[in-house]
């Protein structure tokens, strides 16, 4: 499934190939694909002049003289650029332009080609938590705040934040070192930075190569991410790359999840107090060495145990 380095990819390139274009043409073979019936969607992007392509989540968004053309490639599939007489074995929607070239896109499984006059007016898309790469540390802080559930499942969450899928959520929780199951209450402030800078690092090496492996770029060329840039996500048996344990494979909930046991402790780790503030962390250290002077002043006690 493509999550945001596959998407944010199709945008760049979309963004340098289309912008300019005029869409001569719009043929649908899979009129559940549409969000307005065939004619409409045909006469509404007919004559449009392409601009701009950004992306929200799953969603590709371009700009048109005549509103938007909004694409989710679902579970996979192919967006290519292709000159109009050599159209792909398969597609579904087909946008050709002036001047040879056609937009052809295909589903795997199923996916949306929506028109929307204004983006305000997609409520799909409208209800998305911000793009994962665009958060700021101090913003991811504040979407935190006082959630409660397990981790992975607020990466997953598209309307939390948005483009983290099942495909990367693996590595993002192995490089903050943190266990799928931890719950967000007991994040102390390093390990939510730690999660934030995941996921930059998660996301980030596969956006530079346009994506992984097995989705296609505008060209048809596959992606550059692959199977061995991938750190312990579907990585059962083989060694973790910081300390050499096996990635084992674990149930979380209703989803799976590749972790290293040793990088990745369900409990936090010991003498850690979440968000302590100044006067706590006094009492704390207060308390540790007023232990510590009680230990060495019984030994003989200590022994008696013993
Ligand atoms: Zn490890």
């Amino acid at each position: 499934m493509p999550e945001l380095p596959e998407i944010a990819s199709r945008a760049r390139e979309m963004n340098k190939e289309l912008t300019g274009k005029t869409i001569r043409k719009v043929e649908v073979l899979q009129p559940k694909c549409l969000n307005v019936s065939t004619k409409k969607f045909a006469s509404a992007l007919e004559g449009a002049k392409l601009g701009g392509t950004s992306y929200h989540g799953k969603w590709l968004f371009t700009e048109t003289t005549k509103g938007y053309l909004l694409i989710n490639m679902g579970m996979g599939g192919e967006l290519l650029l292709v000159d109009s007489k050599e159209m792909p074995e398969k597609w579904r929607v087909a946008f050709h332009f002036k001047g040879k070239t056609t937009l052809a896109v295909n589903f795997w499984w199923f996916g949306y080609t929506h028109y929307a006059a204004a983006l305000a007016k997609h409520k799909i898309s409208a209800k998305l938590g911000p793009n994962a790469i665009d958060v700021t540390l101090a913003e991811f802080r504040e979407m935190l705040g006082k959630r409660r559930g397990a981790i992975k499942s607020f990466l997953l969450n598209q309307e939390r934040i948005a483009g983290i899928g099942n495909a990367y959520v693996h590595d993002i929780l192995f490089l903050a070192g943190l266990h799928p199951l931890r719950t967000i209450d007991t994040l102390t402030d390093d390990e939510v930075e730690a999660l934030w800078n995941g996921i930059q690092k998660g996301l980030k090496p596969s956006l530079r190569k346009r994506g992984a492996f097995y989705e296609r770029d505008l060209y048809g060329k596959r992606g550059g991410f692959k199977m061995k840039d991938i750190l312990v996500g579907y990585r059962e048996g083989k060694p973790c790359p910081s300390c050499g344990e096996k990635v084992v494979k674990i149930k979380t909930g209703g989803t799976s999840s590749f972790i290293c046991p040793k990088c990745q402790p369900l409990r936090p780790k010991r003498g850690v107090k979440k968000k302590a503030s100044a006067k706590k962390v006094k009492t704390i250290a207060t308390k540790k060495s007023a232990k510590k002077t009680a230990k060495k002043a019984k030994p003989a006690a200590r022994k008696k145990r013993s």
